[in-house]
């Protein structure tokens, strides 16, 4: 049995992920349990599972965690927060599911990238991040890295073996890709009207008209930053030209993404929209596993509609394609100045419309800088958080 690490295993897709693992008993042991604050789901968890090892982030909510388990007289071991990069590194994890939300992710999956693992990638913040670096670091180290966001499962499902075997380096043109073509729903918002966007609450912003997620990629789904992000991320996942990549709106997201060969073929993915379809792929391997997800009814469908994306509609959209055109300091300061206004959105501190221009304005500021490590990336990641805090604090935006 392959030894598996969650990370976030208490959110959206940590749920799917053990989904995945209850419907498939015998196929991973989960050996190591990751996430932020959530007490009493880690313990269901650690009840249910008996992971060798759990961390919380949070050391109040990992001290209470360790009493928890200790009245239950569960085996777990808690490790501390330093601890988490070495084991993840160590030979007792063989896969990890890498499902923290946004930049706090960064960290733990580089780790499991220089230490040669399977990587399950949801977490799209990293990459967006570290880009160059990570896909480097991939090819170094022997990592096996699947794609885990449903569009760039789809996409490396409907390539041929020779370029998903060099994920991160293919050459779609040698391959016969002609274009890459990255569905998105559109969002709750689609059709709603202009002048009415700045009311937008986040309950109404937050509901997904087909997807259940976690709040940040609600979020980002409604402005189409989240396209944004994927669009960074299938830049580097499938080492696209800009000719090679392109957005279209199909609400219905039946369609999680297709790739249009040079012959004129369109190879696409469907299902319904259930994360466990794409965690069951990658898991599963080579093999088709159970994922639980119930099987797609075409006769009860509506009909599949495509729209191109309005930029005016979805500011964060274009800023985000701008971005990654500019490099690598660009979308890392877009997506930790999303991280922070998507933030202060929930928190109700600045209008929906506000998040597109704080990430413009703090894009603004940024003067081009190469970027060459991580702690550079890191060093730019925190500018941009602090210029955007700055905007929201004195008002600026709001
Ligand atoms: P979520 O908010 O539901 O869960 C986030 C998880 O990360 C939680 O377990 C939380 O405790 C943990 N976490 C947060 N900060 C942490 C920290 N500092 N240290 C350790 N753990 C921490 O989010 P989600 O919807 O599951 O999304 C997770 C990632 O997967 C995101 O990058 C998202 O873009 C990506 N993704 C999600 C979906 C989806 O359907 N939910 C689809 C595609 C990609
Ligand atoms: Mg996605």
């Amino acid at each position: 049995m392959k030894k598996l690490a969650v990370l976030g295993a208490t959110g959206s897709i940590g749920d799917s992920t053990l989904s995945v693992c209850r419907h498939n008993p015998g196929l991973y042991n989960v050996e190591f349990l990751y996430a932020a604050t959530n007490v009493d789901k880690m313990l269901a968890l650690c009840i249910e599972f008996e992971p060798t090892y759990v961390a919380l982030s949070n050391d109040l909510a990992s001290l209470k965690l360790k009493q928890q388990l200790k009245d239950h007289k569960l085996n777990c071991q808690v490790l501390p927060e330093t601890e988490v990069l070495s084991l993840l590194g160590s030979a007792e994890i063989d896969s990890v599911m890498a499902a923290i939300v946004g930049a706090a992710g960064l960290k733990t999956t580089l780790a499991a990238v220089y230490a040669g693992k399977e990587i399950f990638l949801a977490n799209k913040e990293s990459l967006v991040m570290s880009g160059a670096l990570f896909i480097d670091a991939v090819k170094q180290s022997g990592a096996k890295l699947w794609p885990v966001d449903s569009e760039h499962n789809a996409i490396y499902q409907s390539m041929s073996p020779m370029l998903q075997e060099n994920i991160g380096h293919c050459d779609l043109d040698t391959g016969g890709v002609s274009k890459i073509l990255l569905t998105g729903s559109g969002g709750p918002f689609l059709n709603k009207a202009l002048n009415e966007f700045t009311s937008i609450t986040p309950d109404a912003a937050i509901k997904h008209p087909n997807w259940s997620m976690g709040p940040k990629i609600s979020i980002d789904s409604a402005t189409m930053m989240n396209k944004g992000l994927e669009y960074i991320e299938a830049r580097w996942l499938f080492n696209t030209n800009k000719d090679q990549l392109k957005v279209i709106i199909h609400p219905q997201s039946v369609i999680h993404s297709m790739v249009q060969y040079k012959d004129g073929s369109v190879i696409s993915q469907m299902g319904n929209a259930d994360m466990r379809i794409p965690i069951a792929h990658v898991m599963g391997g080579e093999k088709r596993i159970i994922s639980g997800a119930e099987g797609f009814d075409f006769f009860s469908s509506a009909n599949f509609t495509f729209v191109e994306p309005d930029y005016n509609r979805y500011p964060c959209l274009k800023l985000a394609i701008q971005a990654c055109y500019e490099g690598q300091h660009a979308t890392t300061t877009l997506n930790a100045a999303n991280e922070i206004a998507v933030q202060a959105f929930l928190d109700e501190r600045i209008k929906f419309t506000n998040i597109s221009t704080i990430v413009e304005h703090v894009l603004n500021q940024l003067t081009h800088q190469a970027v060459s490590s991580i702690d550079e990336l890191l060093v730019i990641d925190k500018m941009a958080r602090d210029s955007a805090v700055e905007l929201i604090n004195r008002g600026i935006i709001c």
